[in-house]
């Protein structure tokens, strides 16, 4: 009965959701977003090669590790050579995208960063995602033209009194306004969120699963927040008492079910922040829940503990080849097929 349902989510029912904690109805929840999965993109799950390829940051969000003032942290950029190997590492497993993300800080020019696009475009034809954050109308108009397909931006909240305390560099006024101008350009256009920020609500995870519908969002990623201890947000308290949200794996998969029931044909990682806080099944547990992509780590092992948006990150120790047969492995286990080709949102109509 998965199709008449859908949908048909008030923002009541998407709260009364996210409040709920009796097993069994939770488990008819993640039964009916798995089910609306499998009849809107399949039992294939498509595979993102990252390739962190720099955490230089001219922000200072409060939640994250990479922020400017975390001055603990040794910077570093990837040279060309070196983005390229992971590039040729993401063919070799056979993956159909790469997913090109840094902090946001101009470490390539706009022109230089389209031209690696290019190159990545005219040398594998993978599908190149880019998660470089806010960048101004130009740069996004010259990283089209150069090939790129897709470009994440998460909303992060759209509690926009909480965002703007947590985000206080912005280039928009709205983070909204980013991903509106991203779709206008035909990027497949990826938004997100954190679950579980200090000073979130229950009220404004509804309003932000209502936004993804109405968005009509390509990607759609959700994650946990996870404290990391050199953040001010780290420190932070909410005042929020029993109407603050959980930065728990069950708020977040719950979460990650109701938007696969808001949006079925998008596409929606088991991220890696959830691999982080249950190491063992956490990714899993979203793949059973309505996630059809997992993004493995293609960042050099020199690198990938800089690249510590928050602490204990999942992945950390391992190389490109051991997260390929580690994630290739959990997807078989759970009865999933690896996807092939570049895996874009079914029904998404390219605008060349
Ligand atoms: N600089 C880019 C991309 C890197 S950050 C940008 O900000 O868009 C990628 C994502 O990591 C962010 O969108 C945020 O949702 C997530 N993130 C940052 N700090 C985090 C934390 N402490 N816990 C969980 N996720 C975090
Ligand atoms: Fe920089 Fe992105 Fe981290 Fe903000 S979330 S500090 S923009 S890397």
């Amino acid at each position: 009965m998965a199709d008449i349902r859908r949908f048909n989510l008030s923002r009541e029912h998407i709260l009364g959701w996210l409040k709920e904690t009796d097993p069994g109805q939770l488990k008819e929840l993640f039964d009916w977003a798995d089910q609306v999965r499998k009849d809107n993109v399949g039992d294939a799950v498509h595979l993102r090669g990252l390739i962190e390829f720099s955490n230089v940051c001219r922000c200072d969000c409060l939640y994250c590790g990479l922020r400017k003032s975390n001055t603990k942290l040794k910077r570093y950029v990837l040279s060309e050579e070196e983005i390229f190997a992971c590039v040729q590492k993401a063919v070799k497993f056979g993956y159909g995208t790469v997913v090109l993300q840094s902090g946001e800080s101009p470490v390539y020019s706009a022109e230089h960063m389209a031209a690696i696009v290019r190159k990545i475009k005219s040398e594998t034809g993978l599908a190149v995602t880019l998660s470089l954050g806010e960048r101004p109308i130009e740069e996004y108009k010259l990283f089209k033209a150069a090939g790129a397909d897709r470009y994440l931006l998460r909303q992060e909240t759209s509690d926009l009194e909480l965002l703007h305390h947590i985000r206080p560099v912005s280039i928009y006024e709205k983070r909204i306004d980013a991903l509106k101008v991203l779709k206008e350009l035909g990027f497949e256009t990826g938004s997100g969120i954190m679950i579980g920020i200090p000073g979130q609500s229950y009220e404004s995870v509804a309003s932000d699963i209502m936004l993804f519908a109405e968005l009509d969002l390509e990607m759609i990623g959700i994650g946990p927040f996870i404290a990391h201890p050199d953040t001010p947000l780290a420190k932070e308290e909410s005042k929020l008492g029993n109407e603050q949200v959980p930065s728990s794996e069950l708020m977040t998969v719950k979460a990650v079910a109701l938007t696969r029931i808001m949006c079925p044909e998008a596409n929606i990682p088991a991220t890696t922040a959830l691999g982080t806080i249950n190491k063992s099944s956490g990714r899993e547990a979203a793949l059973q829940a309505g996630a059809n992509v997992v993004m493995p780590n293609l960042t050099p092992v020199e690198y990938r503990k800089l690249y510590e948006i928050y602490p204990a990150k999942a992945c950390i120790e391992e190389s490109g080849d051991e997260c390929n047969l580690c994630i290739k492995a959990r997807i078989l286990s759970i009865g999933r097929t690896v996807g092939t080709g570049p895996g874009s949102r079914v029904n998404f109509k390219k605008v060349q």
